[in-house]
């Protein structure tokens, strides 16, 4: 089992040496001094540590699309753009667009992905090859009888995985109440409840998505959601753009997740996020990126800046979108929502860690470090990687990226031709 000790590195303003063992941080102290056998030592020296990112609404893949077609109606550039082509993806396409992304979170200090697409096995493979965690969900879409007839297979498949990695989750994806028909919806509730599943699915993203589903249910969509007995704790609903109050008290009151996806929201001009009440309801806030598609990288680093300033334009107000509140949705909550006991430096949690390097020129000067991460930060900052007890990135090398970086520039280029 690797034993990883990292030494003078910062903590909370103090040095401090780092002790990692079986997955968890086993002590964490001024100078670690007994001799620990076999231990990888990390120099920390100007460095600090900090809990990794947890992105809770991605589609990895989509990575091999990124500038394939920018600023169109999100209906327009789903169903004339991205699905023509996405239909053209492969399984393996799917594993190479999957390790180029996973490469990118690496490098930009994420650890974990909540992932929706297509192949999802494909997804599966690349992430537990790679190290980093990732939940994907049997997809539930109603689409041509050939890829329902895919779907319906790789869910079987995907299902087999349940409970065999510490890594991967498999969970439900139904992807919106727009492409998931009622009858559907409610087998899929009634699924998550018997066998104790997490959901996901896309929420209240457009006006066009609310102004449907009243004119169709005659209620919101998460009220709808609600009557079909699809919001829990274990549900995480994704961009939640267009809010009502009394969708706000239900959310926090069936605990359902939200993820915040600020870029992608503003990028397709979705509408902003009710940010400042949801956090001051209770409810419990996540960040995601969305695909490579809609944002177009997948840097939590980003996404925080943007949560941020989106939150204090909508709300005309500079106190809003607060760096801290901002670094705790992209860290330890995104962490909680899915039960991974980690996002924190703390002893007996589960060692999930970046080495920020202090001597990058955006780290200085130095006075708060949570608000140069947030507002002032991009990935070179992120020297280290540390995901449930190994080591994912050393001094910004990520193991086979040349290869990754090399087969995803091959399947593109095939991708234009076909
Ligand atoms: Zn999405």
């Amino acid at each position: 089992m690797a034993k990883i000790l990292i030494k003078n590195v910062e903590l909370n303003g103090e040095i401090v040496d780092v002790l990692i063992e079986n997955k968890r941080f086993k002590k964490i102290a001024p100078k670690i001094l007994e001799n620990i056998d076999n231990a990888q030592i990390i120099d920390g020296t100007d460095k600090a540590i900090l809990p990794p990112f947890y992105n809770t609404h991605t589609h990895a893949a989509m990575s091999l699309l990124r500038s394939y077609a920018d600023d169109k109606e999100l209906f327009d550039w789903l169903q004339n753009y991205i699905w023509p082509l996405e239909a053209k993806l492969t399984p393996q396409d799917v594993y190479i667009g999957s390790r180029l992304a996973f490469l990118e979170m690496i490098k930009s200090g994420t650890v974990f992905a909540c992932d929706m697409y297509w192949h999802q096995l494909e997804t599966a493979r690349a992430a537990e090859e790679m190290g980093i965690r990732v939940a994907v969900g049997e997809m539930f879409l109603q689409s041509t009888p050939e890829l329902n007839e895919m779907n319906r297979k790789n869910n079987i498949e995907l299902e087999k995985l349940r409970g065999k990695s510490e890594l991967v989750e498999i969970m439900l994806d139904p992807h919106a109440i727009y492409t998931v028909p009622k009858e559907i919806l409610k087998t899929v509730a009634e699924k998550m409840k018997k066998e104790d599943f997490r959901l996901t699915i896309h929420a209240s993203e457009t006006p066009l998505e609310v102004e449907n589903c009243f004119t169709e249910h005659h209620i919101s969509p998460i009220a709808y959601l609600e009557s079909l007995g699809l919001l829990t704790e274990k549900t995480v609903l994704a961009h939640c753009v267009h809010l009502f109050d009394d969708d706000i008290k239900v959310i926090r009151d069936t605990g359902a997740v939200i993820a915040h996806n600020p870029v992608s929201n503003m990028k397709l001009n979705s509408g902003r996020f009710r940010f400042h009440d949801c956090l001051e309801a209770g409810c419990n806030i996540t960040l995601g990126t969305d695909g490579a598609c809609s944002n177009n990288n997948l840097s939590m680093l980003d996404e925080m800046k943007f949560a941020a300033l989106s939150a204090k334009s909508q709300y005309s107000s500079p106190t809003a979108g607060k760096d801290v509140d901002v670094f705790k949705i992209a860290t330890v909550n995104g962490a909680k929502a899915f039960d991974i006991d980690a996002g924190e430096i703390k002893e007996g949690k589960l060692a999930d860690a970046m080495l920020i390097d202090l001597n990058n020129h955006f780290m200085i000067a130095d006075y708060k470090l949570i608000s140069n991460m947030v507002y002032s930060a991009d990935s070179s900052v992120v020297d280290s990687v540390i995901c449930n007890g190994e080591v994912l990135m050393l001094n910004r090398k990520v193991r086979d990226e040349d290869e990754i970086i090399r087969e995803a520039k091959k399947c593109c280029a095939s991708l234009k031709n076909r």
